[in-house]
């Protein structure tokens, strides 16, 4: 089940303008793994997520989760997603983004996760997108291409 992600990929690489929106965005891309039953396969208080810029982010990823549902970005797919599906899980992440509070972020989540990455790594080398997609790569490339 990539689709979920290739979804909100592309609907954040759209929309996001800040290097915390882009860090939301190269985060999830680097997470394919999803579990059944609509349930995202990390945690999202583990998200990269920078107290000072909470509110603004979390409002962030709402919006990309409306992009996802107004179908953002579909046209660079080669498959056309099962709208049912999608909509349960992006209603599932829904409610888990507008339940995270600042009180929730784990501590360091940020630095850790920033110092897991090496100097190439696109985080710290502008953010580059997949010239097909427009999608923010990752250390494994693009999370479209590759699924
Ligand atoms: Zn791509």
């Amino acid at each position: 089940m990539d689709v979920f992600i290739n979804i909100l990929a592309l609907s954040g690489s759209e929309l996001a303008k800040t290097d915390s929106e882009k860090r939301m965005i190269v985060y999830l891309s680097e997470k394919d793994q999803i579990t059944g039953q609509g349930i995202v396969g990390f945690c999202i208080t583990d998200m990269p997520w920078d107290k000072e810029t909470f509110s603004e982010d979390k409002a962030f990823m709402i919006k990309v989760i409306h992009g996802a549902r107004n179908k953002l970005g579909w046209e660079k797919l080669e498959y056309q997603p099962n709208e049912e599906i999608v909509s349960l899980y992006l209603g599932n992440f829904e409610r888990l983004i507008n339940r995270m509070s600042i009180e929730d972020i784990r501590e360091n989540a940020l630095n850790d996760w920033l110092s897991q990455a090496d100097a190439d790594d696109p985080v710290y080398n502008g953010f580059p997108r997949c010239k097909k997609h427009g999608t923010f790569l990752t250390c494994l490339g693009c999370q479209v291409c590759n699924s």
